[in-house]
């Protein structure tokens, strides 16, 4: 198969773990036969420093280009301490999701049994949680008219779906459901908001369109309570922009660690696959990130934008023998880790290859 492929690692250990993901698909390319060609480019803080734009049109064009995008990171602390700055490494990030009409995020929360231990959920209970969140990424609450009234006193964010909205993320997850265990919680606030109330209708009516999933609705209050409770019971998960940002960081912790967690953004165009962690200054250029979370994107590219299942299986396995192996970066080691058996972020990926 002949694919072209955009190597977009942005800011902090973006660099790090995207040259990871890279040699990956590099290796993977070589054993299945196929031919994949790569270019990059620049977003962010690095972007700005070169271009004044954290999101410059030939990047936008390439990204267009490409069969699909393997993003790093965005972002640099010294916007932290400048809320003023008018140009800012995330406004990057969201220009690309919209002119890329990347309107749906998938977070796979896939547990590896050898990181039982790295989480702070008990073990008993975590056991084989594997859970695919479907976050909707281009309405909701984050892009409603939002200001000020009474001179200032007042604040408000006005939250909206459309139908459409609702519909083209729902059988986005109906689909998947259907290649999984066929289980799908929509999980909304339809007791209290009016948007919710249309995300239920709309959900209960496109399961018409897939009688053979079991679709249950959980209010997100509910559902916050019951991840952790139990996680098993989740199987794919479909939710608004605000709660799936929400619910996706507290998910997150069920895996262990950030460094372990991959994320597609898909939608009308190109495929953007990204670790759901930052840009992490305070361990960049230390050679200690965990490059898993890319490796893991490049596992969801392979079979999300590619259709290559086998080769994203291949992947999805070569991390788990290295965990198996005992070999750990320092944010999945504990007490039990020998530290010989603790490497840093290239070694872990020679040891991936
Ligand atoms: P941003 O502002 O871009 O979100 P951040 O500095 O908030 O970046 P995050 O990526 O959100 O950083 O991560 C929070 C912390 O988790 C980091 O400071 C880092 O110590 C740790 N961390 C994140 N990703 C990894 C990784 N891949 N490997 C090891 N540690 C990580
Ligand atoms: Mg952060």
């Amino acid at each position: 198969m002949k694919k072209h492929i955009l190597v977009v690692p942005g800011d902090g250990i973006g660099q790090e773990v995207t040259a990871v993901g890279k040699k990956v698909l590099e290796r993977i390319a070589e054993k299945f036969n196929h031919e994949f060609t790569y270019d990059e480019a620049l977003i962010g803080h690095v972007a700005i420093e070169a271009t004044g734009n954290p999101l410059p049109d030939e990047t936008l064009e390439k990204m267009r280009a490409s069969d699909a995008v393997l993003f790093g990171a965005v972002g640099h602390p010294k916007y932290d301490n400048d809320p003023s700055a008018k140009v800012r490494p995330e406004q990057g990030l969201l220009k690309m999701r919209k002119e890329l009409g990347l309107y749906a995020n998938l977070r796979p929360i896939k547990l590896f049994d050898e990181l039982l231990s790295a989480s702070s959920i008990k073990p008993e209970i975590l056991k084989g949680s594997d859970i695919l969140f479907f976050r909707e990424l281009t309405g909701d609450i984050y892009f409603g008219e939002k200001g000020r009234k009474d001179d200032g006193k007042t604040a408000y964010d006005i939250a909206q779906y459309s139908v459409y909205e609702v519909e083209r993320i729902a059988r986005k997850a109906f689909d998947a459901a259907m290649t999984r265990g066929k289980k799908l919680m929509s999980v909304d606030k339809a007791n209290v908001l009016e948007t919710s109330r249309l995300w239920r209708e709309v959900v209960q009516r496109v399961a018409h369109e897939y009688p053979e999933v079991q679709v249950e609705h959980q209010f997100v209050d509910s559902a916050a309570m019951l991840l952790i409770k139990d996680p098993r019971r989740f199987d794919v998960v479909v939710t608004a922009n605000l709660f799936g940002d929400i619910l996706t960081d507290e998910a997150s912790q069920i895996a262990g660690s950030m460094g372990m967690l991959a994320s597609a953004s898909i939608g009308d165009g190109t495929g953007v696959y990204e670790p759901i962690h930052g840009s992490a200054h305070d361990i960049t250029g230390k050679g200690v990130a965990n490059p898993m979370a890319s490796v893991l994107s490049a596992a969801l590219l392979l079979d999300i934008s590619f259709g290559l299942k086998e080769e994203a299986e291949a992947v999805i396995n070569a991390v788990d023998q290295v965990l198996k192996s005992g070999i750990r970066t320092r944010d999945i080691a504990d007490a039990s880790t020998p530290s010989d058996m603790i490497r840093g972020t290239e070694a872990t990926g020679e040891a991936l290859l």
